[in-house]
């Protein structure tokens, strides 16, 4: 008998039709005899919806009551299922995150899991249940619900896998599997069979929305293997594993897309020491995830000064402007220029650390598409650009069709 830990994700259980689909799913496999738990989402667009509604009562809901109301996106579905299993006579309860052990640090929207303690987990499976667990949130020390980011849900199958040693983790989606980049943006994508945590890791922090980034650090780091597949079929799925010596053969695994960021200039920063340290600490006081960093040569030769642009989430854009803003009085910089019109656009593989030439690759292609490219950074195993928003797909299907040629 095997342990077997399935996520479904929003779109896997959008409408009461979706869930019983997952339902029949369910039963399916518990029927051969396999203790499952099941990690649900939020009803596909649920946890916007209540993003929604907050922001009409609260531009600055706190932080507490934001986590509270965000986590009933998913009690909503685990109790649902709950429901569609028994309508098939199967035996199922749901476990909210702390019912099920899910024990956190105490930072609001964004907690780390800390201690998964899966007691209440294993009575229930060995009464004979399919275990139905919230995706998505858990509790601080101090007894506060909290969530686990956005995509967190994946995080929960992920660390729950982990916790009781599973035999199998699947993560159900609507897609195939892990494509060479977003289906939906390139046609012509091809489903991966395997990746590397490392790839995958990059993929979905520059982009790919299909896992989220830190579900998959975290399975890098406890070694959980986990098959990224669809609800809607039953096609294999995309296994997502350790680095093998044959993975560097292929040299760019996937190209992901990135609409999602913001480029912020302080235009003539005093070049002395120690300026690029006062910025970046006080972003990393205010929480404020710094990705691409540029720094101009220094111009001006009696007082030199010198161009610092940076990226990061749109959504903190104005977080990290009210930051600046309040080292004026220590940073005489002349002005701030925030830009919310651009892409970033990667190439990932880890293949790149064995192979050279890549990045003339990526330069030329997007050359020849006359797509100016505004900012660079690279990895041993990517290469990111930001470009004009309205160029990001274009950029990504070019850099595809040059990766991932059709083959006659
Ligand atoms: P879920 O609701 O199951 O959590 P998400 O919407 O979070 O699903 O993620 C699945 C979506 O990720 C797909 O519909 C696809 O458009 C997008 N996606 C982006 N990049 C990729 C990629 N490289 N491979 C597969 N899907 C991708
Ligand atoms: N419902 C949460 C979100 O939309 C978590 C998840 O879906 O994984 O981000
Ligand atoms: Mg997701």
């Amino acid at each position: 008998m095997a342990l077997i830990v399935q996520k479904y994700g929003g779109s896997s259980v959008k409408d009461t039709d979706r869930i019983k689909n997952v339902a029949k799913r369910v039963a399916e496999y518990r029927q051969k005899g396999d203790q499952i738990v099941v990690v649900v989402s939020a009803m596909g667009g649920g946890t916007d919806n209540l993003i929604r509604l907050a922001s009409e009562i609260n531009q600055v809901p706190s932080e507490r009551e934001m986590d509270m109301l965000l986590a009933t996106g998913e009690q909503t579905t685990i109790a649902l299922l709950a429901m569609a299993l028994h309508s098939l006579d199967l035996e199922a309860v749901s476990l909210t995150g702390p019912q099920a052990g899910i024990m956190t640090d105490e930072v609001h929207a964004k907690a780390k899991i800390k201690n998964i303690s899966p007691k209440q987990v294993y009575n229930m499976l060995d009464e004979g249940n399919v275990v139905i667990v919230a995706g998505f949130q858990g509790m601080s020390p101090d007894g506060r619900i909290t969530t686990l980011g956005r995509g967190g849900s994946d995080l929960t199958a992920i660390a729950l896998a982990s916790a009781l040693e599973a035999d199998l983790c699947q993560i159900y989606t609507d897609v195939d599997g892990v494509y060479t980049t977003d289906p939906r943006v390139v046609s012509k994508a091809k489903k991966l069979d395997e990746i590397s945590y490392d790839e995958m890791i990059e993929l979905s922090s520059l982009g790919a929305r299909v896992m989220q980034s830190r579900s998959v650090e975290f399975a890098k780091k406890y070694n959980v293997r986990f098959e990224v597949r669809s609800s809607l079929n039953n096609n294999p799925g995309t296994i997502v594993k350790e680095e093998t010596d044959s993975m560097e053969d292929v040299v760019v695994r996937g190209v992901s897309l990135d609409e999602n960021q913001a480029k912020v200039t302080l235009v003539r920063v005093p070049d002395t020491p120690g300026m690029a340290a006062r910025i970046f600490s006080a972003l990393a006081v205010g929480a404020i995830n710094v990705d691409m960093i540029v720094q101009n040569i220094s111009h001006g030769s009696a007082t030199p000064a010198t161009d610092i642009s940076f990226t990061t989430d749109k959504p903190d854009l104005l977080k990290a402007l009210k930051v600046i803003e309040g080292l004026r009085k220590e940073i005489e910089f002349a002005e701030v220029i925030s830009d919310e019109d651009i892409a970033k656009v990667s190439v990932v593989g880890v293949g790149m650390r064995t192979h050279s030439g890549i990045a003339a690759k990526v330069f030329e292609t997007l050359a020849a598409g006359r797509i100016n490219i505004e900012m660079i950074s690279t990895s041993e195993i990517k290469i990111s650009v930001v470009v004009e928003l309205e160029k990001g797909k274009t950029a990504t299907q070019q850099l595809h069709d040059a990766f991932f040629p059709v083959e006659n």
